[in-house]
């Protein structure tokens, strides 16, 4: 394990500390005008945690194209979660975590043959199929791979349907792929499917494993014997959401349909695991005031538009590709302010760059920060710095307890920290509980590290 970037490190923090009171401090310092994500770690634990309990006979694959980064990739990892990737590059950096090729599942059934070729070289060999032109494929590229038919079976109601792009007819379409990857002497190994993205029809897992189940005897009449079971995503991972209901519905589903423990039960949740644990803070740099003409009484509003700097062709892509509805939280609340109808937009120059159509604020001002929670699914690894706009940086945080939890498992050892010089920072002394701000490196950490008097501690995860 390397030496991180510094900015990548994970600080620890006192037990009085969270999220929102690292972002105000943060946002305290006069020089921090860029917007700025907190991630929580605590939260992925958390989130882990509950998977294994709730899911206890699934193992989740993280599909990585949800958060890319290394740190999350690596406490993930280090918990145990093995990693769903769709292209070559994802399979490289999981690998590149130390992770064996075992723990990959090569989940897109449409790949370019030099994905496939990449997968056979470094060993990744299960990958799913949902079309004949793919079997062919990869017969000639990779012929010992181990297969799995995705098929189709899709939530009434999702953030982000997929059926229209993947997934095989399981009654039409299936007997005949298997009858063909029979004839072609490749070996299939289990069936996938995936609800859609941001399920919000639980009873369609139920549905989905019972459309399996049928996939899994008619394979055994053709002589396959089929082992794994892959449910795929859609599981929700806003705050105040549950998998609650969906876990029951799946394990209850598995008892009915899966009975035999030999079949090895996986999962690909995504925004799950960590939509939750990304926070966004962004900074207000223009205000507008317009007039809203009602048309039924012919009357002016005043209408606040606010202008921020994270947009749709930032993080905020989310609204677009993702079809997230974002949920603007001002960093203070002032008891006293007036509400007013309100929009928020993006910083570029492109009209389409709205954060929020219409939503009561209470006044702002130029310099006032505006949060939003339930970041940190499908925004940065999609974000650009178009119109010259940078994309946010991640500060990480963890608490005392749950980084000692982790540290030993991440097996650091001293070679891990770095020791730096530290300014005299006012914040940090003020609040006793601040994050350092990495531009005003380098700093100076109290010794011992785990001492009294070290209020967060600088530790390097990995790059
Ligand atoms: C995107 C994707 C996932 C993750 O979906 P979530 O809704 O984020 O859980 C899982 N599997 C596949 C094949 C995907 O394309």
């Amino acid at each position: 394990m390397k030496i991180a970037n510094v900015e990548d490190r994970i600080h620890i923090l006192e037990p009085t500390t969270d999220t929102w009171s690292v972002i105000r401090d943060i946002a305290s310092d006069h020089n921090q005008e860029e917007a700025f994500y907190v991630c929580d770690i605590v939260d992925v634990v958390k989130k882990y945690g509950i998977w294994r309990s709730k899911l206890p006979r699934v193992q989740p694959y993280y599909a990585v194209k949800c958060n890319d980064n290394l740190t999350i990739l690596e406490i993930l990892s280090t918990l145990g979660a093995n990693f769903d990737c769709a292209s070559k590059s994802e399979i490289n950096k999981v690998l590149s975590l130390g992770v064996g090729p075992d723990r990959i599942i090569f989940a897109n059934p449409a790949k370019p043959a030099s994905h496939i070729r990449h997968a056979e070289s470094v060993g990744v060999s299960i990958m799913t199929f949902d079309n004949e032109t793919e079997l062919h494929k990869i017969k000639k590229l990779y012929t010992n791979a181990k297969l799995v038919i995705r098929i189709l079976c899709e939530a009434s109601d999702a953030q982000c349907p997929l059926g229209m792009k993947f997934g095989c007819d399981p009654v039409n379409d299936a007997p005949i792929l298997l009858d063909v990857a029979k004839s072609l002497d490749l070996d299939v190994v289990g069936v996938s499917f995936h609800v859609g993205s941001g399920c919000r029809e639980a009873t369609v897992y139920r549905r989905a494993i019972a459309t399996a189940r049928e996939v899994f005897d008619y394979a055994a009449s053709l002589g396959f014997n089929f082992y794994l079971l892959d449910i795929g995503g859609g599981y929700p991972g806003d705050r105040g959401t549950s998998i609650d209901k969906i876990a029951n519905i799946v394990n209850m589903a598995l008892d009915d349909f899966f009975p035999d423990p030999r079949v090895q039960v996986i999962a690909e949740p995504g925004r799950f695991f960590v939509s939750s644990a990304y926070t966004l803070a962004c900074n207000i740099h223009s205000i507008r005031d317009s007039i809203q003409k009602d048309d039924v009484t012919k009357s002016g509003k005043l209408h606040k538009m606010y202008y921020i700097n994270d947009g749709v062709y930032g993080s905020f892509n989310c609204i677009l590709y993702d079809h997230q509805v974002v949920a603007p939280q001002p960093l203070y609340n002032n008891q006293c302010a007036k509400y007013y109808s309100s929009s928020i937009w993006g910083p570029t120059c492109d009209g389409l760059d709205q954060v929020v159509l219409d939503v009561q604020l209470p006044e702002m001002k130029v310099g006032d920060w505006i949060v939003f929670e339930n970041m940190g699914a499908y925004t940065l690894p999609v974000a650009s710095e178009f119109n010259g706009f940078p994309i946010p940086k991640v500060h990480f945080v963890i608490d005392e307890a749950t980084w000692n939890l982790l540290k030993t498992s991440l097996s650091l050892s001293e070679d891990n920290f770095e020791i730096l010089d530290r300014p005299a920072f006012p914040n940090d002394i003020n609040t006793g509980n601040a994050l350092f701000d990495v531009r005003d490196l380098p700093l100076r950490i109290d010794l011992p590290l785990y001492g009294q008097n070290v209020n967060y501690i600088d530790v390097a995860v990995l790059e």
